[in-house]
């Protein structure tokens, strides 16, 4: 069985799609995995996912589909990742953010305010054999740079391997969280600096990568055994091709490494579904530093 699930999400059309080409969409229902897409000359294509979230879909749906397995797992020692993929505008940070990370409305709230409630569920919801800590870092990727979005001032971290953390940033900024609104404050101000950091480069914040690595701390107090779960969630530059004509300079630069980063996501999720089981095939995660910071996220023991 794969460890990967792929999901399409449709996001309602804005009032300047209705105005600029009318309220028709391209796209019919089949079934809760299976949508039509029909082009302009009227050609259908059919397409598969684990899940569509039709227009109507709630928040709350995507999350429990999605998202609580994967922090259960968290709350077990076991490492995952989400991922939001698409063109700029589509609804990635939507999806992750929600309207607003401190808006708390439950219709509005995205994946990461839920996945703070998840944590502290389960943990609350443990033994107390076992102390659990939590702990939250935020990096941005841009141009193949990674930046600390909890301190600006580290804008150049270097991806290390350990023997008992496995893949982690060296030097990055890691708070630890106790409570939810602690957790929403820390979010809170990342992304704020993040929209600081755009500013002073001038970039926009579809052009870098984004991604949230929550680490679960797992201590049996009879022994003396710490077991650790990551959980990572990346919201991803957006996927849309450079201008074909026009785009000079940085912009074609950002472009290119954008291309190149997404490619090497493609490449290693490939790699990871296409395997013969039992058979460990090469899975090029030192092709981005996006893989890289992902690649012991990504496998999981299903
Ligand atoms: P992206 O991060 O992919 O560039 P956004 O998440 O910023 O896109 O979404 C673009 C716009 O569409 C935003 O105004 C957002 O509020 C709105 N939007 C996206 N997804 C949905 C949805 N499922 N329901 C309602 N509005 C949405
Ligand atoms: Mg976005």
């Amino acid at each position: 069985m794969s460890n990967v699930t792929v999901c399409a999400r449709f996001r309602p059309l804005s009032s300047k799609e209705k105005r600029d080409h009318g309220e028709n969409i391209c796209i019919r229902s089949l079934d809760s995995e299976t949508f039509v897409l029909k082009d302009e000359k009227e050609e259908e294509f059919t397409f598969s996912f684990d899940r569509v979230f039709y227009e109507g879909s709630e928040q709350a749906d995507v999350y429990k589909f999605l998202a609580f397995p994967i922090v259960q797992d968290a709350c077990n020692a076991i490492n995952g990742t989400i991922i939001t993929y698409g063109q700029t505008g589509a609804g990635k940070t939507y999806s992750m953010e929600g309207t607003s990370i401190l808006d708390c409305h439950e219709q509005n709230k995205g994946l990461l305010p839920r996945v703070v409630d998840g944590l502290f569920h389960c943990l609350e919801s443990a033994d107390n054999t076992t102390k659990y800590t939590v702990n939250l870092s935020m990096v941005e990727i841009y141009m193949e740079k990674i930046r600390d979005l909890l301190d600006l001032s580290k804008d150049n971290l270097q991806i290390k391997e350990g023997k008992v953390k496995g893949i982690f940033l060296s030097g990055a900024t890691e708070v630890s969280i106790s409570d939810r609104t602690e957790a929403l404050r820390h979010l809170s101000s990342g992304i704020a600096n993040r929209a600081v950091g755009e500013t002073q480069m001038n970039m926009a914040s579809s052009r870098s990568h984004c991604a949230y690595i929550f680490t679960v701390q797992q201590e049996e107090k009879n022994e003396r055994r710490v077991k650790m779960g990551k959980l990572i969630l990346v919201d991803l530059a957006g996927s849309e091709k450079a201008e074909r004509s026009g785009a000079e300079g940085r912009v074609l630069e950002e472009a290119k490494t954008i291309n190149k980063s997404l490619s090497a996501l493609g490449n290693v999720i490939n790699a990871l579904t296409n395997g013969s089981p039992g058979k460990t095939n090469h899975i090029p995660y030192r092709d981005s530093k996006l893989t890289r910071i992902l690649q012991d996220a990504l496998v999981s023991p299903h």
